[in-house]
């Protein structure tokens, strides 16, 4: 029954000529017409490799003169599948695939899900720690950037400023780094109290951020200070809108106050092109320096200390610092100053020189 081939022998009865019995057959079920073989000495008609059904063997034979018998002689025939060749099993087979394929687009389903919320989950973290981070580096009183950040972007700015200036001295970019400080700020809060001092920072802290170029940046130094780095000419502006700012730390009605700044500042990079730069720790005090000369030269003014062709390379910042004066006076350094152009009348507190 699991056979596949069959064989069929056959023969007939003839008292003339049996050599010359001729036979056709078929196999209805398989064969569309009947056949003859080629050797009519041949007695048995082969099949290979029959699909699964019932089929009926037919075979007929005629004599010499090619009369052709009436009726057929037949042999049924029957084929039976394997099991993988029946419906059940198809049907098993579908079952199967189909239920593999819904299993494994669900897990996909699943995972992108995952992945999804691992995503958000991520995008929160990351917003988060960039708000953390950002927090670390900016005061919280005034909102501008602190210290922190000013160590993290201006060596940065420095040397992409250095690049540019060493490959083209005349570009025109000027930044100068800048140290700003109210003037008598310790007075105003003794007279009005730190309430008053802080809402005089926010204020100081607000205006100067609004009058430096958009590139530009402001930290707050600490303290009543603020250190701007911005081009030369912003220092101008900055030292007299603080001079003619009215700044209300009482309030909207009450009469407001009106305070000076003092300014020092150096150039970033100190000395364009070639040797002995400053560093930017070095430059700032440079800029402290300078601030002192405007601290002692009278307040609500800028002072500035650049280098020049004749600056020895070899110079120090501690060299700068000690010997101002002796460079000043050599044309290793040049300074150049301003006041406010127009001093606040009722300055509070005033004076106390
Ligand atoms: P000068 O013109 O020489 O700068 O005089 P000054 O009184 O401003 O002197 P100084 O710069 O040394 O004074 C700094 C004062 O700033 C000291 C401190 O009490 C005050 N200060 C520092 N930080 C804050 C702050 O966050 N809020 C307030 N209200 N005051 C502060
Ligand atoms: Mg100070
Ligand atoms: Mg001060």
């Amino acid at each position: 029954p699991d056979s596949r081939d069959i064989a069929v022998r056959f023969t007939a009865l003839s008292f003339q000529a049996p050599d010359s019995v001729q036979f056709r057959y078929r196999l209805r079920g398989f064969d569309t017409a009947w056949q003859r073989p080629d050797d009519i000495s041949r007695r048995i008609a082969y099949y290979t490799n029959l699909p699964p059904g019932d089929y009926v063997f037919e075979v007929m034979a005629a004599n010499n003169a090619e009369i052709w018998q009436t009726r057929a002689a037949s042999l049924g025939v029957s084929v039976q599948p394997f099991f993988y060749e029946t419906r059940a099993f198809y049907l098993l087979v579908v079952m199967l695939l189909g239920g593999l394929f819904f299993g494994g687009y669900r897990l996909l389903l699943q995972r992108q899900r995952h992945q999804g919320e691992r995503r958000i989950a991520n995008e929160h973290l990351r917003e988060y720690s960039r708000r953390l981070e950002e927090a670390s580096r900016t005061d919280p009183l005034t909102g501008l950037w602190n210290r922190r950040y000013l160590e993290g972007q201006l060596p940065a700015d420095l040397s992409v400023l250095k690049r540019r200036l060493d490959k083209d001295p005349d570009c025109g970019l000027v930044t100068v780094f800048a140290l700003l400080d109210l003037d008598r700020f310790k007075a105003l809060n003794d007279r009005y109290g730190h309430g008053a001092g802080d809402q005089e920072l926010r204020e100081f802290g607000a205006l100067v951020g609004t009058l430096v170029r958009a590139g530009d940046y402001v930290v707050r130094w600490g303290g009543e200070e603020m250190a701007p780095a911005a081009a030369e000419d912003a220092l101008r502006r900055i030292l007299n809108a603080v001079a003619a700012h009215p700044f209300r730390v009482f309030g909207d009605g009450e009469n407001p106050l009106h305070v000076t700044c003092s300014i020092g500042y150096a150039f970033c990079p100190f000395r364009s092109g070639g040797g002995g730069s400053l560093s930017w720790e070095q430059i700032i005090e440079v800029a402290d320096r300078a601030l002192y000369f405007a601290k002692e030269g009278g307040r609500a003014r800028c002072v500035g200390l650049h280098a020049t062709g004749l600056t020895a390379p070899d110079r120090t910042v501690a060299d700068i610092r000690s010997d101002t004066e002796p460079m000043l006076a050599a044309g290793e350094l040049r300074r150049t100053e301003f006041v406010v152009e127009q001093p606040p009348a009722d300055q509070d507190p005033g004076p106390r020189e």
